[in-house]
């Protein structure tokens, strides 16, 4: 049960192997620059043009251009920076019809924070509006129809990042033909790379952005798909990379690791088809509801990634079922990764218009399609294994009470790393190492040890019984920790107050114990 069981995909993944090896392969054999004439340039660009290769045959781009950018992030303002250009062109050319910019509600942020970027900065002040998205998470296509005239660029994903809900794309599409949109059109395929059947050449899509970390190749690349004769205008200049588009020397090893993920996602040998991946979230569905009887899932699961699964346990809440995870080892996160560090709920959930509890209490599992039988196994054992937990300790939960710890508070605590820690406990036995977790997620996880002494639990809820005993004991210190470090500093800052002068906490919490 300790060992890490990584459901997260969704944020990131690991490298396929045989990526790595061709990112290697371009680091120390064929390092060559791709802009140079001579042999070793030669063989340089050959590898960048078989990436390319493999990303037309998967992405189905016929005409249309595959450029090598950094990540998504890049792609989609690229593909903004393209959109408003061309429309400030279209002003200039007299066209004086409405143009509006609109994304859906559900997009991640990189597409609204573009829209809103370059719109100030070209100085073009046009109207930004958000699609909504119905209880499904799917686009409202009435809404789009009666706005499709007037929108000068419409921006939607492919599948969404935090529910996995599959857009309908041919049903956008057919809005925008049939009212004979003058919209510019860009769909974030990020999560869809891999997982589901594109065919690019065959759609109205303008531009098309792709993130490789998301599918097994390394973070740092990316590409973005332009239609034949769409609008395209460079975000970087320079030496006349990639026909112009996107200056700089190429990412060798990331265009030949994402091409090595994209080569063995056309020969199909390495991924797991789509029914198998069903029946792995099948399995994960199962799990989940013998751990968590009354889960609910929060969104359809046939309009679903089979690869994403995002559910609300009633009466536990986001934070809680993370930590219980963490302490199992089991790997997942509240939302996107980028707002991870924000406990705001989320606003995809939001959009959805799911109840309250709901959006407080999601949690997204995400996996890769090189999962396997083995892998599954073990994270049903996982979660059956957290159910069986919290069902022990259910006693121990309660509304934590727990306040946001005030920076300037903060300011005046000690804090130590591990390593400090091993130092201060071999100077003074007598410290007391308190762990301020809940008791279910020190359950979940093996001791804690450090120079020979065991901490003892106190959850951060009982802290304020235990402090009149500890300040008979004044003199030796003690020492809060907890999963990151963000219960402990409250836990300090509590017996600081009541009065207790040698209170330290563990700064970055048992996340960080592994690190040194
Ligand atoms: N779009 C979606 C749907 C994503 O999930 C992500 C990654 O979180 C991005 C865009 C941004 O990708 P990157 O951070 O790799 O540029």
């Amino acid at each position: 049960m300790h060992h890490e069981i990584y459901l997260d995909a969704n944020a990131t993944t690991p490298v396929l192997p045989a990526a790595l090896a061709a990112a290697s392969d371009t680091m120390q054999a064929s390092f060559g620059n791709p802009s140079s004439s001579h042999s070793t340039g030669l063989v340089a660009r050959e590898l960048r043009e078989d990436a390319r290769a493999s990303a037309a045959r998967l992405l189905g781009s016929g005409e249309g251009t595959v450029l090598f950018v950094s990540g998504a992030t890049e792609a989609i303002q690229t593909a903004v920076l393209s959109s408003l250009c061309e429309l400030r062109e279209r002003r200039k050319r007299g066209d004086t019809r409405r143009q509006v910019l609109v994304y859906g509600a559900t997009e991640h942020k990189a597409v609204p924070e573009s829209l809103a970027h370059w719109n100030r900065l070209l100085g073009l002040e046009l109207e930004i509006r958000a699609l909504p998205v119905n209880a499904e998470g799917l686009h409202d296509l009435e809404l789009l129809r009666a706005w499709a005239p007037e929108i000068g660029m419409l921006c939607t994903m492919a599948a969404n990042n935090e529910t996995g809900v599959v857009s309908d794309l041919a049903g956008i599409e057919r809005a925008l033909v049939e009212s004979a949109s003058p919209a510019l059109w860009l769909v974030d395929c990020v999560q869809a790379l891999g997982k589901l059947a594109l065919d690019l050449k065959n759609t109205r899509i303008d531009y098309a952005a792709f993130s490789g970390h998301k599918l097994h190749a390394p973070k740092g690349i990316g590409m973005l798909y332009v239609r034949e004769g769409s609008p395209c205008t460079p975000l970087v200049m320079g030496g006349g990379q990639e026909g112009g588009w996107r200056s700089g020397t190429e990412n060798m090893p990331g265009i030949a690791a994402l091409g090595a993920v994209l080569s063995a996602a056309c020969r199909g040998d390495t991924f797991k088809p789509h029914e198998t991946l069903h029946a792995y979230r099948d399995r994960l569905v199962q799990a989940l509801r013998d751990a968590f009887p009354g889960v609910a899932f929060n969104a359809p699961l046939e309009r679903t990634l089979p690869t994403t699964l995002n559910f609300s346990v009633p009466g536990v809440s986001s934070r809680m079922l993370m930590d219980l995870f963490e302490a199992a080892g089991v790997r997942v996160s509240a939302g996107s990764a980028c707002s991870a560090a924000k406990a705001a709920p989320s606003y995809v959930l939001e959009a959805m218009g799911l109840a309250e509890w709901r959006t407080t209490s999601a949690v997204r599992m995400s996996f890769g399609p090189l999962a396997d039988e083995a892998f599954i196994d073990a994270a049903c054992a996982a979660i059956r294994d957290c159910g069986r937990i919290l069902r022990d300790s259910a006693s121990a939960i309660k509304p934590s009470g727990e306040r946001a710890a005030n920076d300037a508070d903060a300011a005046h605590v000690r804090a130590l790393d591990w390593r400090e820690l091993d130092t201060l406990l071999q100077r003074d036995p007598q410290a007391l190492l308190i762990d301020v977790r809940e008791r279910f997620e020190v359950a979940a996880a093996a001791p804690v040890v450090r120079a020979g002494k065991t901490a003892v639990n106190v959850p951060l809820t009982e802290i304020e019984q235990e402090v009149p005993r500890w300040m008979l004991e004044h003199a030796h210190p003690l020492v809060f920790f907890c999963r990151s470090g963000n219960r402990s500093l409250q836990a300090t800052l509590a017996v600081q107050r009541e009065g207790h002068v040698s209170c330290i906490q563990l700064s970055g919490g048992l996340a960080l114990q592994a690190v040194r």
